[in-house]
């Protein structure tokens, strides 16, 4: 069967680049063709993906801003290669009497189109080698390469700073350097999608020592050729090990004594924080929007505060946009065939009419009616949304500070919003395994649903969050929920497919959101909770006054788009990556 994502790819008419000179042309960087070749590509580590029309499903924005990464790589040819785990077990949530239950399928990569490469050995001190397979899946300019094997467990299964996640850990970098050379590339550059993956430079480190590289010229070569996306806000946040583990479970894998003995003396009390390792090995570190770029708080070996620069993540456009929304980006001259914004997109977006936003907007509700068909709500019955009626939604992962719960604190308010404005709620999100906390938060929202009459009706809780509810609430609701405490959303990409999907958004000023300032969104802000709460529900007032006035709509619709449609870009994201890059200092 047809993924839903051949069939965007089908329906988009973007006129073909010719091939990738003529994208790094566009953004003035012809050089990078000389850099870059299929030989010598951009490689991307990362210890999660969420592409599950290529079977690997991840757990939250991490993976997907990898996804779109590779994706965004494949449409404008740019020679790109994926190195991530292919997790075979995977989680899945659904609700039982109110409460959240997970439940693990298998999968296998064969099952996805992988074509198996070999196996590569992982050493550990005190067992014998696991054997990693290697498969790989090309898709145009661009690959996965994946490792995994029986016992490899799922994404973050297990404690954060426990053997079996650095096991993992070690796997991906010194068994998907080896996956590399298996298939004869080597990296231009390597982009670690978080410290989880700086054994990748490690392993690159060890092959050119031993190649004959002293080792401090060889830390200069590391630093110069990798770039750390940092997405964690706060370092005592980062996950650190112990001396005796990186003795167990990393140094066996390598095989440049001094490079040890380097590595042993980051160790302060004992432990080493993978962060810690990965500063001293990578010269361009960026955060993923200007707000996180500006506050994350770190420090290297010497105590000294470590300068992010700021790339703001972006999404593929194809992905998330509705193909017609997209169609009239193109058609209207409001991004060209690259992606990316065109010069006059201000011009274009102001030309746009609000007749053909609505038109666009109904063939939303109808794909999200579709999916939420296939679904399930918090009673295991699917639920359709009538085509008059508005709908808010707060899709993300069940974490504290996202404060899913917010709109709930006072159930009068929320029942009169929707009540007096024919208006629906939906709700979407996992609770990370383990956290008992936010689990008994997700019971509480649910409960107070059950027991009102009116927003047991009008309020869904749709199980098993995924990208393909995500997709289908970016393009069929007409207000997004975004509520984090402020400073602690590195960037998040769900508002920026709201965006994009031409909906009214409710957003704190923060993460990527943040980036304009002051923002353009329905700002929730207050100097305290309570304020903020307010402000929720002042927001939720507003958005739907605006909904009864095509000029105030138009208006505001308007306003978003052409302050974040540069931000939304994924091609623009790719821009700055290759410029933070190869781009002179
Ligand atoms: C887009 C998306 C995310 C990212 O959401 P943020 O909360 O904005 O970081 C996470 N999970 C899924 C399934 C998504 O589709």
């Amino acid at each position: 069967m047809e993924s839903y994502y051949d069939k965007i790819n089908k329906t988009i008419k973007t006129e073909d680049i010719e091939d990738v000179s003529e994208f790094y042309e566009a953004i003035n960087r012809k050089n990078l063709t000389k850099k870059l070749s299929d030989d010598r590509p951009y490689v991307y580590f990362t210890m999660e993906v969420y592409d599950k029309g290529n079977g690997i499903k991840g757990g939250g924005g991490l993976g997907v801003l990898a996804a779109d990464t590779r994706r965004v790589a494949e449409t404008l040819e740019i020679p790109f290669i994926c190195v991530t785990p292919f997790y075979r077990s995977e989680i899945h949530q659904s609700i039982v009497a109110l409460d959240q239950r997970e439940t693990i399928i298998n999968v296998r990569p064969e099952d996805y189109g992988f074509e198996y490469l070999d196996d590569v050995e992982i050493f550990n001190r005190d067992m014998p080698p696991a054997r990693l397979n290697i498969f790989q899946k090309i898709l145009g300019s661009t690959r996965f390469l994946t490792m995994g094997e029986s016992n490899f467990g799922e994404l973050y299964a297990g404690d954060g700073s426990g053997d079996h996640r650095l096991y993992q850990e070690v796997s991906l970098g010194f068994g998907g350097y080896k996956a590399l050379k298996m298939i004869g590339k080597k990296p231009s550059v390597i982009q670690l999608n978080e410290t989880a993956t700086i054994f990748a430079a490690v392993a690159r480190l060890d092959e050119l020592v031993k190649n004959g590289m002293n080792l401090y010229e060889a830390i200069v070569y590391v630093r110069k050729h990798t770039l750390y996306t940092n997405h964690t806000l706060v370092q005592a946040a980062e996950s650190e090990f112990s001396y005796e583990q990186f003795t167990k479970i990393v140094f066996p894998n390598i095989e440049s004594s001094a490079l040890i003995r380097w590595i042993s003396g980051l160790f302060r009390n004992d432990r080493l924080k993978l962060s810690t390792l990965t500063i001293e090995l990578a010269e361009a570190k960026n955060g993923v929007s200007r707000l996180h770029a500006r506050v994350a708080d770190y420090r290297d070996i010497n105590g000294d505060k470590v300068k992010f620069r700021a790339v703001t993540n972006g999404i593929d456009l194809k992905t998330w946009i509705l193909p017609d929304i997209l169609g009239l980006y193109l058609e209207k001259e409001i991004i060209d065939k690259f992606g990316l914004p065109t010069d006059n997109f201000k011009e274009n977006i102001d030309k746009l009419d609000i007749e053909k936003i609505k038109e666009l907007k109904k063939k939303g509700r109808i794909e999200l009616n579709k999916v939420l068909k296939k679904r399930k709500n918090q009673y295991g019955k699917s639920v359709q949304i009538p085509e008059n009626a508005l709908v808010f939604d707060f899709k993300r992962r069940f974490v504290d500070y996202k404060r899913p719960w917010m709109p709930f604190e006072d159930t009068e308010k929320l029942r009169k919003i929707l009540r007096d404005n024919n208006a629906y709620y939906i709700l979407a999100g996992k609770v990370h395994q383990g956290d008992s906390r936010m689990r008994a938060t997700l019971n509480s929202v649910l409960s107070k649903i059950e027991s009102d009459d009116f927003l047991r009706e009008r309020v869904h809780f749709i199980q098993d969050y995924d990208e393909e509810l995500g997709r289908a609430l970016a393009v069929g609701s007409d207000i997004a929920i975004n509520v984090p405490i402020v400073g602690l959303e590195a960037c998040g990409t769900s508002f920026m497919k709201d965006l994009g999907n031409l909906k009214l958004l409710i957003s704190t000023a923060d993460g990527g959101a943040a980036d304009i300032s002051p923002t353009s969104a329905l700002e929730v802000s207050g100097i305290n909770y309570e304020q903020e709460l307010n402000a929720i529900y002042k927001q939720m007032e507003k958005a739907c006054y605006i909904y009864n006035n095509d000029t105030l709509l138009q208006k505001q619709i308007k306003n978003q788009l052409v302050d974040y449609l540069p931000i939304v870009s994924g091609a623009r994201m790719m821009k700055d990556y290759l410029q933070l890059i190869f781009g002179q200092k």
